[in-house]
């Protein structure tokens, strides 16, 4: 696992698993953690990592319902966890299926954790609309398009966007819930980035302006062309190996991994 300091108020954790990112933020002497490395070892010193950059925890984001995001109460177990609405209806819709995809997930790789995942008490945010964190106030933005559900993170005062599993720079889009749905999401999502600093996809790390704004061209064409071409489609550059040639096979048959 890597982390790091972004800024005084801000640190980015790096899973070693898929590079699932979690972001920590602070304002005042409140913080909240977006998002969750996967690994237990990983989870177990989170606490830890708070403590030692002297952040107080307030409570748990998550940007959208997949399981591999949900992971934070694991390390925090009494917090409450912050959801976009359309993020808390999947939950319910889907009762224990966060549950089951990690207990599949850790029996194939002989993972054994302290605890099983319990997500308390799942509050509800209107998407889009605006989360308080000590003197500031986050933007949420809805998103959807990976999967049917989520919200992107937008931090204004410190021109910080996280935005769950899109313009990652190593993961070509998985558009579970629709081409158009994703299309739609990122054309929400130039405006930001353009405003951006620093961009945290759901995976592979943080990323600059610049490569965040070419990575959502990259991916608009890639959707294009996946639209038209299927199988023919190009992948987009330094995203054409082995594992991202198989999630492309997947979106071309209609069952986009997550
Ligand atoms: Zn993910």
């Amino acid at each position: 696992m890597r982390a790091i300091a972004l800024h005084e108020d801000v640190i980015v954790v790096e899973s070693a698993l898929w590079r699932t990112t979690c972001t920590i933020l602070r304002s005042g002497d409140e913080g909240f953690v977006i998002d969750s490395p996967v690994l237990p070892e990983e989870l177990e010193i989170l606490p830890a990592v708070l403590e030692q950059s002297g952040f107080r925890l307030s409570g748990l984001l998550a940007t959208h319902a997949d399981w591999d995001h949900l992971l934070a109460r694991l390390a925090f177990p009494g917090a409450a966890l912050g959801v976009a609405e359309t993020t808390a209806a999947r939950l319910r819709a889907e009762p224990g299926a966060a549950q089951r995809e990690l207990r599949e997930f850790d029996e194939r790789f002989y993972i054994s954790r302290p605890a099983p995942l319990s997500l308390g008490s799942v509050e509800a945010l209107a998407v889009p609309g605006y989360c308080g964190l000590g003197e500031n106030e986050l933007e949420l933005h809805p998103t959807g398009g990976h999967t049917v559900d989520g919200m992107a993170v937008w931090a204004p005062w410190l021109s910080l966007l996280v935005c769950g599993d899109y313009l990652s720079p190593v993961e070509i889009p998985t558009p579970a819930a629709g081409i158009d749905l994703y299309l739609d999401t990122l054309t929400r999502l130039e405006p930001l980035v353009a405003e951006a600093s620093h961009v945290v996809p759901g995976h592979g790390g943080v990323i600059e302006r610049e490569k965040a704004r070419k990575v959502l061209y990259e991916d608009r064409a890639y959707l294009e062309d996946l639209r038209r071409d299927g199988e023919g489609a190009s992948l987009p550059a330094g995203r054409r190996d082995s594992e991202q040639r198989r999630r492309h096979a997947e979106n071309v048959a209609g069952r986009p991994g997550r």
